[in-house]
């Protein structure tokens, strides 16, 4: 319970972190495309306000001759226009030049100063409330009295004797600018915390994810620890009790003595061989055990282990044969300690979960750049639902005869982590009371000659 809260914590924490995080990214992001967004739009405002004001100017200068007077093409081009001192009266006209049509229907203005700097005229869609001084810088940015913004160009304007005339100023409103960027910011102020939303229920399902691989694997520890103990207390209290019976005794004698340090004997014997085992597993796990570059010759290794198991298997009255071609050497490089383990553990099951009167088989084949060493028994088998698990640690089919052959149900488990260690499969094939076979396929070693 307390370790399920713990993990709780842990995926919610995850979660919370991945969603910051993720929070941080998207707001800087946001806040990028922000400031490039209004930037080019800015800049496409100044060439559309450049250019605008540009065609009036050419439009207008070669036809001014005196300075500070409006010339007729002036109110020809802007018809709108408003002469300071007289009555506005805004025509329609009808031969615009469709550049200059911005400035007589859009936010556009125009005003016209002579060269002492006052104010002559002034067109387009004027901002009441824009101060009428005069200031020669060429770009400007202004604000009304009512805080509208304005977005202005100066020229100094020339006759055709090329003496100065006066000074025009083009502008426009930014109003639609400023809600452009407005509706942008809206847009980042929602979207942003309803990503956030989904980004924070996608980070709880991705922790989850995460933490249940996590649990898994801190179950299987657990259950690996739990399993440890047992296995170790079982030749611990039959220690305890044979050396307890003896204590109770008021005297034995030699042969029972003997007896009594044979069966501590077997026990510590017992315990060794476990510890062992644990020991090698938690390397392999660890891939602490180093497969150093050698060269083991499998030919050899598998005859070996027939001739040392030959006693073992008379013993359980079951043939134990071997098929290896002898004109073949397989080589494959690895620890040859490990693939003795390995082979051994597999042969040993074989005679030992074989009834008298059955056989044994180990085969040594290649195929194509694999080594297949085969182990087919004709012995019990293993259920078909439990073939998924025998290469578990500590599990046993049947934990009364895996006892009594004084198995701890790690054989397999050791058997598979060298396998995995060397670069290589393992496989069963079984049927109840007929037989199994084991099929580990390990990559052979080959000379430049011999690869393809
Ligand atoms: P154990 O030390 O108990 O033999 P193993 O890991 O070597 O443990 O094997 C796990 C279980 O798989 C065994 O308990 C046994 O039930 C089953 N098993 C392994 N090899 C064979 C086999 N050749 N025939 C039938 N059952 C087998």
């Amino acid at each position: 319970m307390n370790q399920n809260k713990l993990f709780q914590q842990t995926r919610l924490r995850l979660a919370l972190w991945y969603a910051l995080v993720m929070a941080v990214i998207l707001s800087l992001c946001g806040y990028g495309i922000y400031r490039v967004v209004s930037r080019f739009h800015w800049r496409t405002l100044d060439r559309e306000l450049e250019s605008v004001a540009g065609t009036l100017h050419d439009s207008i200068e070669l036809k001014l001759q005196q300075p500070g007077q409006l010339e007729p093409v002036i109110e020809q081009l802007l018809p709108n226009i408003c002469i300071v001192g007289q009555s506005c009266i805004p025509k329609q006209s009808n031969s615009q030049r469709h550049i200059l049509t911005a400035i007589n229907q859009s936010d556009y203005y125009v005003r016209f100063f002579d060269t002492s700097e006052r104010l002559m005229a002034i067109a387009g869609t004027y901002p009441q409330g824009l101060s009428l001084a005069f200031n020669d810088k060429s770009w400007q940015t202004l604000e009304d009295a009512q805080g509208n913004l304005y977005h202005q160009i100066s020229f100094i304007l020339h006759t055709q004797d090329n003496s100065d005339w006066g000074y025009m100023q083009v502008g426009r409103s930014l109003a639609d600018y400023k809600g452009y960027l407005e509706a942008m910011k809206l847009a980042l102020g929602i979207g942003l915390p309803i990503t956030l939303v989904f980004i924070g229920l996608a980070s709880w399902w991705l922790a989850g994810l995460a933490m249940q691989q996590i649990y898994h694997s801190y179950r299987q520890i657990q259950q690996f620890t739990a399993d440890a103990a047992h296995e170790l207390r079982t030749p611990l209290a039959a220690t305890q009790a044979t050396i307890e019976s003896a204590l109770f005794l008021p005297q034995f004698d030699q042969m029972e003595g003997r007896e009594i340090l044979r069966t501590i004997q077997r026990q510590n014997q017992r315990l060794t061989t476990l510890v062992t085992d644990l020991l090698l597993l938690t390397r392999l796990d660890r891939q602490t055990v180093s497969i150093s570059p050698h060269i083991c010759c499998l030919n050899d290794i598998v005859t070996d282990l027939i001739e040392e198991f030959a006693a073992l298997a008379i013993a359980s009255d079951v043939t134990l044969l071997s098929t290896i071609d002898m004109s073949d050497i397989l080589h494959i490089n690895g620890n040859e300690d490990q693939l003795y383990r390995l082979f051994s553990n597999l042969i040993i099951n074989a005679i030992q979960y074989t009834p008298p009167n059955g056989k044994v088989i180990v085969y040594l084949v290649r195929s194509d750049n694999f080594a297949v060493i085969q182990v087919q028994d004709t012995g019990i088998g293993i259920p078909t639902q439990e073939i998924s698990q025998i290469f578990d640690r500590f599990y046993r089919v049947n934990s009364d005869r895996s006892r009594i052959t004084g198995g701890s149900g790690l054989g397999l488990a050791i058997a598979q982590a060298i396998v995995d260690a060397h670069h290589g499969s393992i496989d069963v094939q079984s049927e109840l009371t007929k037989g199994s076979q084991f099929i580990v396929k390990l990559p052979l070693y080959l000379t430049k000659m011999q690869s393809p």
